[in-house]
Parts: structure tokens; sequence; C-alpha cells
């Protein structure tokens, strides 16, 4: 089996480290001496460079190193047939969770309005709600929603989740569909977002939604950039429609230079840091999915190209 790690921002060694420390005999390629191309069997990649696929032609899998696919389902070369797998890793779940309760308690309990008046020496208590009384919503209830539904009710707040299909999750009210939505909305006081990027969720997060939930709701936006529609969250914002907004994932990353939401007093920007999967807590399962692939066994957490995740 030869693998390739093709990647436009990662660097391969800590994935040739991982991977080799499971799997020995693999033979795993890296650029620029990527050996006779048709040679490769597997992509192991995070946003590859373009021209990336056009070379290899016997490619069997492609493999994100991610959970979110679209950065690979958005490539015009990448072969209609060839199976393509996504991470889903306890530790990467277990990071996402920390990720936004920490922005979701830290809202809660308004430790920026904290940390402002120790500056100013004012000794003030903000006005106290516990935290049983303040509803929190997901939308997207997959391997990371899930969990972070489940754990923010288990810290004691009040959760509901939207997804695409019924769930059953203890603890938390469930709704699904586009029918769904406006009772998920108009009970949410903060919206987390953990969908994946497809035709369906791009731009999701615009005036419309927004105007659906509690005036002075707070997002947490954490599944993809282009699930907001950037202009709309400023005017929510203007308005007061939204009190604040934590964002992890832009449209464009880095974050250029010059974008309103750097300096903007009511958003935290965060560089899309909530959590990523580690070769080491990976390199597992990607072994196996490589053995499963030459036995002829289904796939692990193989996406459907159609739904785009
Ligand atoms: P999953 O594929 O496990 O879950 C996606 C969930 O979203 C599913 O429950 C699915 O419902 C639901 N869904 C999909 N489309 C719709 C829709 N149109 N309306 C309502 N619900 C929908 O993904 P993960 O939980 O593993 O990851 C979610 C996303 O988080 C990733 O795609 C990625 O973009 C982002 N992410 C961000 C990171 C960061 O650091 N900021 C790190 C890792 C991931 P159903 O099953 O019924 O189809």
């Amino acid at each position: 089996v030869a693998l390739l790690f093709y990647s436009s921002v990662l660097s391969g060694e800590a994935w040739v480290r991982a991977l080799r420390a499971e799997s020995p005999e693999l033979d795993i390629r890296l650029l620029p001496d990527i050996g006779d191309p048709d040679e490769i069997d597997c992509v192991l990649s995070w946003r590859p460079p373009p021209g990336t696929f056009a070379r290899l032609k016997n490619l069997r899998l492609v493999y994100g190193t991610g959970a979110g696919v679209d950065q690979l389902l958005a490539d015009p070369e990448l072969p209609p047939d060839v199976p393509i797998v996504r991470v889903v890793d306890d530790a990467q779940t277990d990071d996402m969770v920390a990720f936004v309760l920490a922005i979701v308690l830290g809202w809660h309990r308004k430790l920026d309005v904290i940390r402002a008046q120790q500056a100013a020496k004012l000794w003030s208590r903000p006005p106290f709600r516990s935290v049983r009384d303040v509803r929190v919503g997901v939308m997207g209830l997959g391997a990371l929603g899930r969990a972070t539904a489940e754990r923010l009710a288990m810290v004691g707040f009040d959760v509901a989740g939207w997804n695409r299909s019924p769930r059953d999750i203890p603890g938390v009210e469930v709704h699904h569909g586009p029918d769904g939505l406006g009772a998920f909305l108009a009970r949410t006081e903060c919206l987390i977002v953990l969908l994946p990027l497809t035709d369906a969720t791009r731009d999701i997060l615009n005036a419309d939604l927004f105007a659906r939930l509690p005036p002075g709701a707070y997002l947490v936006s954490v599944g993809r950039g282009p699930h907001l529609v950037e202009a709309d969250l400023l005017r929510a914002l203007d308005q007061g429609q939204l009190s604040g907004a934590t964002l992890d994932v832009f449209r464009e990353e880095p974050l250029p230079q010059d974008h309103l939401f750097w300096t903007h007093p009511k958003i935290t920007v965060t560089p899309h840091v909530a959590s990523l999967a580690s070769p080491e807590s990976v390199a597992k399962q990607i072994v196996e999915n490589l053995r499963r692939l030459y036995a002829g066994e289904p796939l692990l957490n193989q996406i459907d190209r159609v739904a785009g995740y």
C-alpha cells in the first residue's frame, strides 16, 4: 500500500511518524518526492493543493485528516468514484466539547464583564441566573454536536438540539428538519453551530435565522465559516438582535488583517482552534481502514458524497 500525504497547510512529519509507529510496512510518500504516482493507492489530505488528484490514476481511497470534508469535496478534480473517509475520534470530540464549554460558560458567567470590572477595580455582581434556566441549543447532532449537547446538559444547562433527522438524546430536547427549526431557534439563547458545510447549510446563519432567535441571543460558530453571512451578523449585532458571537471558523482563513471581526467589541475571534485530530490518536483508524479497503470490507466513517458529509 502506498499512501501519499498531501496538504497545502499541514506538515506531514507528525502523520508519517504516527503511521509508521502503527504500521511500519506502510509505504508513505511526502512531497516533493512522491515517486511513481501510479503506485499511490490512498491520499491522506487536508486542503490538497490544486492538481493533486489529476496525477493519481490508481487512487482507491481519499482520507481527510479532520472531521469536515468540505475542503476535499470542493476540489473539482476529486475522482467521482473513489470513497472518501473522514476522522471521527473520541479525543477530538472531547476537545470540541471542552472548547464549547469554555465559551458557553464564559458567556453565561459574563467573564468578559467581570474582567473589565476588575481592570476598573469595580466590585459589582452581574445579574445572576442559574445554569438550569439558561437555554442553549446545538445545531447539528453528529459526532461532535451530540456529545456537546449531552455534556452541556450534564453541566445543567437547558439544552435543545436541531438535526436533519430525528435523534433520541436523553436530557436534550431534539428538533429536526426545516419544520423543527423555528421552535428550536425561538427557545435558544445561546446557539452553537456544529453542522457540516454542505449546499443545504451554506449561509444558514443569516438575518432570517437571527430574527427567529430571542433578542440578545449569543452565537458560537464552530462548524465552518461559510455557514455565516458576515454582513447579516454585523447588522444583527448592531441592532441588538444578537448580543455577541464567538467565531472559530471563517470564510477566509487566516482571517484577513483588515477584517472588521478582529476589532468588533461584540465578537471574539478564535483562530480555528476548537479541536484538531491528532495523528497519534487517528493513525490506528487509518491503518484499519486501509486493511478494510484491501479486504473488501465496509470502511469506517465513509462519507456520503451526495449529502456532502
Ligand atoms: P457529523 O457528520 O458526525 O454530523 C453532522 C450532523 O449534522 C449530523 O447529525 C447531520 O444530521 C447534521 N446535518 C447535516 N446537514 C444538516 C442539515 N441540512 N440540517 C440539519 N442537520 C444537518 O459531523 P461532526 O459532528 O463530526 O462534525 C461537524 C462539523 O464540525 C464538521 O463538518 C466540521 O465542519 C466542524 N468541525 C470544526 C472543527 C473546529 O476546530 N472548528 C473541528 C472539527 C470539526 P443527519 O445525521 O441526520 O444527516
